[in-house]
C-alpha cells in the first residue's frame, strides 16, 4: 500500500503542502487502474466474508470532505460487490434536538458497527470540531476539548475490537466550483444542490483551518487519518479501495473453526 496518504501521528498537517490532483502520472484509461481497483474490490470481497463469517471484530470507515468531496459516489462506487447484510452506512446530518441533548459522541456510537460488521460513516464526530468550530456553535474551549475526548472515543473502540480508518477526501477550490456547477446544470442533480453550499464555500479557507487542527491532533495509532488526493474521482476510488484492502489484510480474518468433522456426517 502506498502510505504518501496517512497522516504520521504526531506530525503538524499542512494541506497546501498536498496535492489534490495527484495521480501518480496515471490516467483514466489506464489498465494498471482498473487492475488495481478491480484487484483492491476482490480483496475485499473476500476478507469481508471472513469478517462476518469469523464474528470477532469490525472495521470503521470514516469519511469526511468538504462538500461535493465525493463521500456519497465513494461508497457508491467502492463498496459495491460487498455483502449488503454487513455493512452499515451511517450519514450525519444537522444534529436534531435529542441529538443535541446529549453528548457529542452520543449519536455516532450507536452507529459504531458490531462485530463482523463493516461500518462507513459519512461525515461523524468530526464535524463537531469542523463546521462546529467554523461556525462558533460551541465556545473555542469547548471545541477545543474534543480532540482529547475523540481520541479517547476513539481508542475505546480500538481496544474492544473495532479497528478505524479515517478518510478525508481533498478537493480544490476550484474542483468544488465545477462540481457545485455539475449539480446545476443537470436537472437529476439538482436535489444534491443546496445554497446553503455557498455559503460553506466562502468559509473555504477557515474549514481548511479547521481540517489541518483535526487531522494533526486526531491521527492516531489507533485511528490514522489519511488524505486522499480526491480531485480524480477515479483515483479517489481506486486509493480508497486499496486503503480499505490492505487494512482488511491486516486484521487478517479467519473462518472460524468447527467442532465437527464435516466428513463423518452424513445426511439422511
Ligand atoms: P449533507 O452531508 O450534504 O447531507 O449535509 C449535512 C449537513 O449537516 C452538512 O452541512 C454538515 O455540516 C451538517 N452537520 C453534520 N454534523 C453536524 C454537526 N454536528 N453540527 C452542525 N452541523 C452538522
Ligand atoms: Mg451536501
Amino acid at each position: 500500500m502506498k502510505h504518501f496518504a496517512m497522516v504520521k501521528p504526531g506530525t503538524r498537517v499542512d494541506l497546501g503542502a498536498i496535492d489534490p490532483d495527484f495521480h501518480e502520472d496515471l490516467s483514466k484509461r489506464d489498465p494498471e487502474v482498473k487492475e488495481r481497483l478491480d484487484g483492491a474490490r476482490d480483496t475485499m470481497r473476500g476478507l469481508q466474508e471472513r469478517l462476518y463469517a469469523e464474528g470477532a471484530q469490525s472495521l470503521l470507515i470514516v469519511l469526511q470532505a468538504m462538500d461535493t468531496g465525493g463521500k456519497d459516489g465513494t461508497i457508491r462506487h467502492v463498496m459495491r460487490g460487498l455483502n449488503p447484510a454487513g455493512v452499515h452506512v451511517a450519514s450525519f446530518k444537522v444534529p436534531t434536538p435529542p441529538e443535541l441533548a446529549h453528548d457529542f459522541l452520543w449519536r455516532v456510537h450507536q452507529h459504531v458497527p458490531c462485530k463482523g460488521q463493516i461500518g462507513v460513516f459519512n461525515r461523524s464526530h468530526y464535524e463537531d470540531v469542523l463546521v462546529v468550530r467554523v461556525h462558533d456553535l460551541v465556545p473555542e474551549e469547548t471545541w477545543r476539548r474534543r480532540y482529547d475526548q475523540i481520541n479517547e472515543f476513539e481508542e475505546l473502540l480500538a481496544e474492544t475490537g473495532t479497528r478505524i480508518i479515517k478518510l478525508f477526501l481533498y478537493i480544490s477550490k476550484d474542483e468544488q466550483k465545477e462540481r457545485l456547477q455539475a449539480r446545476l446544470d443537470n436537472p437529476d442533480k439538482h436535489w444534491k444542490f443546496s445554497v446553503a453550499d455557498l455559503k460553506e464555500r466562502g468559509r473555504w479557507d477557515d474549514y481548511i483551518a479547521a481540517y489541518e487542527d483535526a487531522l494533526t491532533h486526531c491521527s492516531t495509532e489507533a485511528a490514522p487519518w489519511f488524505v486522499i488526493p480526491a480531485n480524480r474521482k477515479w483515483y479517489r476510488n481506486m486509493v480508497v479501495a486499496e486503503i480499505i484492502a490492505e487494512t482488511l489484510r491486516e486484521m487478517d480474518p479467519q473462518f472460524p473453526a468447527v467442532d465437527f468433522d464435516p466428513g463423518q456426517i452424513v445426511i439422511e
